[in-house]
C-alpha cells in the first residue's frame, strides 16, 4: 500500500492528526494504523462498575471520512529514512510523510513483587476490566501514586465498599497543587474513610502467586490487589533509534511538531511540547494537549506551516463531592523549570474571608516572575466546580501574561 501520510497510533493524538491532515488537504491519502480500537481513555473509570468498550468509543466514522483506518494492527517496524512501515500482519506501507502518535506506557517502579498477579497498572480498558474483576475477589486495595488517577480510583473503589490505602512518595496531587490545597484534599480523603500515607516509600509487594501485602517503609499492609499509577513514559520503541529524543525521553519536536527527520511529525504522549507560560520544552502526557498537538502535526504533515508558541496545561477532576482544577504552571513544574514564583491565596471579589471558604473552599493561585516580569503563571482551586467560562478567562489571563490585578476583571482578588 502507498500513502501520502501515515499516522501511527489511534489515540486522541493520532485521530486528531488524521482528521486534520484530511481536512487541510482532502487530496492527500491518509492512512491511520492503530494497535487498539480507539476509545476515550479518561472514561475507563466507568468500566470498573460495568459498561463496555463500545460506550467509550471516540471513533465516529463521519469525522474521519476519507481516512483509511487499520485498527487492531501494530506497526512492527517503521523505517523513517526509507519511508516504509511493516505491520505485524505482514502488510507493508510506503509513505511520504509520517505522524508518530504512539502514546505512552505505564511506568511501574522496579519494586520487588511488581510482577505478581493482582498488581495492575491503570491505563487501558483491559486494566479497568482487571480492576472490575478484582472487586469480586477481595476487599483490600493498595493504590500506589496519588496523582489525579490514583485519587479518583481511591474514591471510586472506596464508594464500591473497598478498604483503600493510598500511598504516595511525596504529597497528594503534588504536581498540580500547592501544599495548603494538597493538605486540604488529603484531609478530605481521610475524613471520608480512605487511608492515606504521604512520604511513603513502597519497598516491595509480597505474595505467592498472587499479591497478599505491600511493604511500605518497613511496615506490612494487607492487600488483595494493588494498583500502580506512578506516571507514564513515552512509547518510542519503533523510532527511538532514528529520531532525536528530548525531555524525559519523549520525541523531540519543534514549533511545527516536526521531529529531527524532515517530513516526520510527532504528537501526543510520545512527544515533547512547549509550555506556553515559560516557553520551555516540557513533557505533558495529557489528552487536551495530545488533541491540540495532533491537529497541528496532522495539518502540517500535508503542507501547512502553522507554528505554535506553546500549550497551556489544564487539568482537573471531581471526586468525593468536590472539584480540583489546576491551570498553567504549578509549583513543582515551575521549580523544575527554574521559574521563580510566589503563591497568593485568592477569593471571590467582595466576599469576606470565612464566608468564601465555605463557598469556594481554599483557592490558590500563583504569581510568578518570568524573565524579570511579575505575572500570573498558574491557578489552582479545590472546592466547587468552576464554570467553563471562568476557566477560559483564567487561561487567557495566564496566556496573555496578565498581572494579578487583572484577576479582578473576572471577579477574583487576593484574600
Ligand atoms: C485513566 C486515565 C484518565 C485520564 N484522564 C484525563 C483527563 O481527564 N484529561 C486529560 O487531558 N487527559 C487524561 N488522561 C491522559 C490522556 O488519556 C492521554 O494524554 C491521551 O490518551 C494521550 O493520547 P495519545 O493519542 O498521545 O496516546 P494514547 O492514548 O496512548 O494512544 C496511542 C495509541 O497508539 C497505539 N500504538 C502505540 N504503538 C503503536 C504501534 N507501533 N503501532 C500501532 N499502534 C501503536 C497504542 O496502542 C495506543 O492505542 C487520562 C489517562 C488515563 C490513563
Amino acid at each position: 500500500m502507498r500513502t501520502d501520510v501515515l499516522v501511527v497510533g489511534s489515540g486522541v493524538a493520532g485521530i486528531s492528526a488524521a482528521i486534520a491532515a484530511k481536512t487541510a488537504n482532502s487530496g492527500k491519502e491518509v492512512v491511520l494504523v492503530g494497535e487498539e480500537r480507539p476509545y476515550r481513555r479518561p472514561s475507563i473509570f466507568s468500566l470498573i462498575k460495568g459498561g463496555s468498550l463500545e460506550e467509550l468509543s471516540i471513533f465516529r466514522k463521519d469525522l474521519i471520512v476519507g481516512v483509511k483506518t487499520l485498527f487492531g494492527v501494530r506497526v512492527r517496524k517503521l523505517d523513517l529514512y526509507d519511508r516504509l512501515a511493516e505491520l505485524d500482519n505482514g502488510e507493508k506501507i510506503v509513505f511520504n510523510c509520517a505522524v508518530v502518535a504512539t502514546g505512552s506506557k505505564p511506568f511501574v517502579p522496579p519494586f520487588e513483587g511488581s510482577e505478581l498477579s493482582g498488581v495492575i497498572p491503570f491505563r487501558s480498558y483491559s486494566d479497568a476490566l482487571s480492576v472490575r474483576k478484582m472487586l469480586g475477589i477481595g476487599s483490600k486495595c493498595v493504590i500506589i501514586g496519588a496523582g489525579l488517577i490514583g485519587v479518583k480510583l481511591a474514591s471510586i473503589l472506596h464508594r464500591s465498599g473497598m478498604k483503600v490505602l493510598l500511598v504516595e512518595l511525596k504529597k497528594v496531587l503534588w504536581t498540580l497543587l500547592e501544599e495548603p490545597l494538597s493538605n486540604y484534599l488529603r484531609d478530605l480523603l481521610i475524613s471520608n474513610g480512605i487511608s492515606v500515607i504521604e512520604g511513603g516509600r513502597v519497598e516491595s509487594i509480597l505474595g505467592g502467586h498472587r499479591v497478599s501485602s505491600v511493604v511500605i517503609d518497613g511496615r506490612r499492609y494487607e492487600a488483595d490487589f494493588v494498583i500502580v499509577v506512578t506516571g507514564v513514559r513515552p512509547r518510542t520503541e519503533i523510532v527511538a533509534d532514528q529520531l532525536k529524543l528530548g525531555v524525559r525521553g519523549a520525541i523531540r519536536t519543534d514549533k511545527l511538531m516536526k521531529t529531527s527527520i524532515d517530513g516526520v511529525y510527532a504528537c501526543g504522549d510520545c512527544a515533547e511540547t512547549i509550555d506556553l507560560v515559560s516557553g520551555r520544552k516540557t513533557y505533558r502526557p495529557i489528552g487536551s494537549i495530545a488533541y491540540k498537538a495532533g491537529k497541528l502535526a496532522g495539518a502540517n504533515s500535508v503542507g501547512n506551516e502553522r507554528e505554535y508558541n506553546g500549550f497551556i496545561r489544564l487539568q482537573g477532576d471531581d471526586f468525593l463531592g468536590i472539584s480540583v482544577t489546576s491551570i498553567g504552571l504549578a509549583g513543582a513544574e515551575a521549580e523544575s523549570m527554574g521559574v521563580n514564583f510566589k503563591t497568593l491565596p485568592l477569593k471571590p471579589k467582595g466576599v469576606k474571608v470565612g464566608i468564601y471558604s465555605a463557598l469556594f473552599n481554599p483557592v490558590g493561585m500563583f504569581l510568578g516572575i518570568v524573565n524579570g516580569k511579575e505575572r500570573l503563571i498558574g491557578f489552582q482551586a479545590v472546592g466547587q466546580r468552576l464554570s467553563r467560562k471562568l476557566i477560559n478567562s483564567i487561561s487567557s489571563l495566564i496566556s496573555s501574561k496578565s498581572n494579578v490585578n487583572e484577576l479582578r476583571s473576572i471577579g477574583l482578588e487576593p484574600a
